[in-house]
C-alpha cells in the first residue's frame, strides 16, 4: 500500500498500542515483520510505526530512563497509554476488534486457535445466541490476549525457574481475576509461572516481596525429600525473579498477595 502522509487518527493509534502490548522492547524496530505487517495495514512507513512503539514505552515507569534522549512523547502517547492502564478489560478488546476490522476477519478468527473457536462452537450448538456469544467470544478473547501478552514480556520462561516450555507456562494473576474484575487483563497483574510454580503461588507457598525477591513459605520446607524441595522451591529462596521486559508486576498487588494468600 502507498504511503499516505497524513497525521495520525486515534484508530491508527489504538492499532500501535495493540501491537505495543504484543512486543517487547527490543522488537520495537523497523525491520520486524509484525512492525512491518501493521505500517502496511494502516499505511505508515514501518519507522513511523516503531518510533510510536518506543514513544508509548516512554509511558512505562521502567522504561523512562532508557529513553530519555527522546523528544516528548507527545499528548496522543500519553492520553493513549492512560486509556488502556484506567480500562485494560475496554481497550484491549476494543483495540483487538478494531485489528480485525482492518483485517477484514472476525475478531475470533483472529486471535483464538482452533480449538478455541470449536468450543464457542459448541456453545451455538448448545443453543446460546446473540448476547450470550457476543460475551463468550469477549471473555475468551480477552484471556487470550491476557496469555499472549504476558508469556511474551517475560520472554516465554517462567519467572521463577526459567523454564520454557510454553505448553507448561501459565498467565498467572496476583489478583485473582475471580475477586478483582478492573485488573484481570493488566499485564501488571500477570506472572509468566510454570504449572508446578502457578499452583504454589496461587496456593500461597510462594510469595513475591516488594524487591521482586522470592519467598518460600515454611509449609514448602516442610517437603520430606530434601533434595526435590531443594529442586523446586529451596534455590530460589530470596534470589530476584527474571524480571519482565516492561509491564513490572505491580508492587501492591504483590504485597496484597503476600497478605492475603502467602502462607509464610
Ligand atoms: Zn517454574
Amino acid at each position: 500500500m502507498a504511503i499516505v502522509r497524513h497525521n495520525w487518527t486515534r484508530d491508527e493509534f489504538l492499532l500501535v498500542m495493540n501491537l505495543y502490548t504484543k512486543l517487547r522492547y527490543g522488537q520495537f524496530n523497523y525491520k520486524n515483520p509484525e512492525v512491518i505487517k501493521l505500517a502496511e495495514l494502516i499505511g505508515k512507513s514501518p519507522g513511523a510505526v516503531a518510533f510510536k512503539l518506543v514513544h508509548l514505552s516512554r509511558q512505562d515507569p521502567k522504561h523512562k530512563d532508557r529513553v530519555k534522549g527522546l523528544a516528548n512523547p507527545g499528548k496522543n502517547a500519553i492520553e493513549m497509554y492512560n486509556d488502556f492502564t484506567n480500562n485494560w478489560d475496554e481497550m484491549l478488546y476494543k483495540s483487538e476488534l478494531l485489528l480485525s476490522k482492518y483485517q477484514n476477519k472476525r475478531i475470533e478468527e483472529l486471535t483464538l486457535n482452533q480449538s478455541e473457536i470449536k468450543e464457542i462452537e459448541d456453545d451455538i450448538m448448545l443453543g446460546k445466541e446473540g448476547k450470550d456469544i457476543e460475551r463468550i467470544i469477549k471473555s475468551r478473547v480477552n484471556q487470550s490476549l491476557f496469555r499472549k501478552i504476558v508469556i511474551n514480556n517475560y520472554s516465554n520462561s517462567c519467572t521463577i525457574c526459567a523454564l520454557d516450555i510454553k505448553s507448561l507456562l501459565v498467565a498467572s494473576h496476583i489478583l485473582k481475576w475471580s475477586e478483582n474484575f478492573s485488573n484481570r487483563l493488566n499485564p501488571e497483574n500477570g506472572l509468566c509461572l510454570c504449572n508446578i510454580h502457578d499452583k504454589a503461588f496461587e496456593l500461597g507457598y510462594i510469595g513475591i516481596n516488594s524487591d521482586y525477591t522470592i519467598l518460600i513459605s515454611k509449609e514448602a520446607k516442610n517437603i520430606n525429600e530434601k533434595q526435590t524441595y531443594k529442586s523446586i522451591f529451596g534455590r530460589h529462596e530470596n534470589t530476584s525473579i527474571i524480571l519482565p521486559d516492561k509491564f513490572y508486576p505491580n508492587i501492591q498487588f504483590l504485597e496484597n498477595h503476600l497478605n492475603t494468600t502467602f502462607k509464610g
